[in-house]
């Protein structure tokens, strides 16, 4: 059978590269997936494997290709088997190919299909109204009023939030402490507030390509119009789609610079523009976001700001950097299979609890916000907090709410 997709996008030889070392599903970190069922197909080999057996015909489509189709959507597009394998197979690039693939084919997954109609009615993925973008949460902050006012102002800079990052609790905290922090060191920023639209990760991810543009494409102008040059924001699924993706898959070049949110509090800090003033006291270890880690190489710049913070003592978790666990919540695997993604989680869970840290940070809004939800059901109570509310207590910034919106 034929996957016109990888051709397409000039992938179709890579399924005859792997070498079945099986690197991929024992080596250290590894696949979470593979660690989970114990299936060959959930490991990039098993899909490579899997993959070329229906292209040559081995495996009849009866046969194979429901079960290629689980494994491509079981996935947390964590990167793992590309950060680990011996040869240079683009890994996460074909499982989002191959699930535009099953879309064409009328398999998608129910879940996606309604995630995809929500996203499109509402422009959020929670499918809450666009008003609570900042108005949902911004009485908590004392900068409600200058917020507000960013809204479609000009500059030069904007702070992009993000999904995650204007409606899910624990993220929102991020979001606050983000803003204090410009706000603190005289950024001139803009937001777009209700007109910012999700960026499009969740139809990217699962293949939908051009579903994405019109989310894409309204950002993009918005941004144009209040003649924005730098774009910040603290997800690393929203980094890559700016960064890299709108590139790659919908051939966009808006020419905008585009920084993670943590290398930009990290510059800070080396300009002196940040001044700690409150001991945090805290043992800490750090979850490396696979959109951070893995898929974008930000390994350094959050290591360089814990160890600015005062008071913290780090310890690194057994499997960190590019082998660190992902926590489940990646590659919208949450909306395919939640139990699935929470199997995962314990593993992560495992991990946390093997290291003397009382907190665990991250990155990543979609990280917190999963950890934060799931490491008490698998057992693990360690307080889990975004980096950049580390830095806000670290600077003696306060807002109400801070517990509040936690819980
Ligand atoms: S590590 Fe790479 S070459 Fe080895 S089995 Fe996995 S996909 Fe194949
Ligand atoms: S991207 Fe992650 S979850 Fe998916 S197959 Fe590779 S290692 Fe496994």
């Amino acid at each position: 059978m034929d996957f016109p997709a990888l051709r397409k996008y000039g992938l179709e030889e890579f399924p005859y590269i792997c070498a079945q070392c099986s690197y991929c599903q024992i080596g250290h970190g590894a696949c979470p997936t593979y660690k989970v069922k114990r299936v060959d197909s959930y490991s990039g080999r098993g899909k490579m494997l899997l993959a070329r057996g229906l292209i040559q015909g081995r495996i009849s489509p009866t046969d194979g290709l429901e079960g290629l189709k689980d494994a491509i959507f079981g996935c947390t597009l964590c990167g793992g088997c590309e950060e680990i394998c011996q040869t240079d197979i683009p890994f996460v690039k074909i499982y989002q190919v191959l699930r535009g693939e099953f879309m064409k084919r009328g398999m998608w997954p129910e879940s996606m299909n309604t995630a995809k109609e929500t996203l499109l009615k509402t422009c959020n993925i929670q499918g809450q109204s666009q008003m609570d973008r900042i108005e949902g949460w911004s009485y908590w902050t004392p900068n409600e009023d200058d917020l507000l006012n960013r809204q479609g102002k000009s500059a030069e800079t904007a702070f992009f939030f993000g999904c995650s990052s204007s409606y899910r609790g624990v993220s929102i905290q991020a979001t606050i402490a983000t803003t204090l922090i410009m706000d603190n060191i005289g950024e001139d920023y803009t937001v777009l507030g209700e007109e910012e639209y999700c960026c499009g990760a969740p139809l990217i991810m699962t293949g939908d390509f051009e579903g994405a543009r019109t989310l894409a494409e309204h950002n993009i102008e918005r941004y144009k119009e209040l003649g924005v040059k730098r774009i910040i924001t603290n997800c690393p699924g929203c980094f890559k789609m700016w960064a890299h993706e709108y590139k790659e898959f919908l051939n966009i070049d808006h020419g905008f610079e585009v920084v993670y949110g943590y290398s930009y509090i990290k510059e800070l800090i080396d300009q002196d523009k940040i001044k700690f003033t409150k001991p945090l006291n805290i043992k800490l270890t750090y979850h490396d976001g696979c959109d951070a880690g893995r898929n974008s190489g930000f390994y350094d710049e959050p290591r360089d700001i814990i160890a600015a913070l005062p008071g913290v003592e780090f310890e690194e978790l057994p499997h960190n950097k590019d082998n660190c666990y992902c926590c489940g919540s990646g590659g919208v695997l949450r909306a395919f299979d939640h139990e699935f993604a929470a199997d995962i989680g314990k593993l992560k869970a495992q991990d946390i609890e093997r290291t003397q840290a009382d907190v665990v940070a991250s990155g990543c809004p979609s990280c917190v916000e999963y950890m934060k939800d799931q490491l008490p059901q698998a057992g693990c109570n360690k307080t889990v907090k975004d980096l950049a509310v580390l830095v806000a207590e670290a600077m003696g910034l306060t807002w109400d709410g801070l517990e509040e919106i936690y819980e």
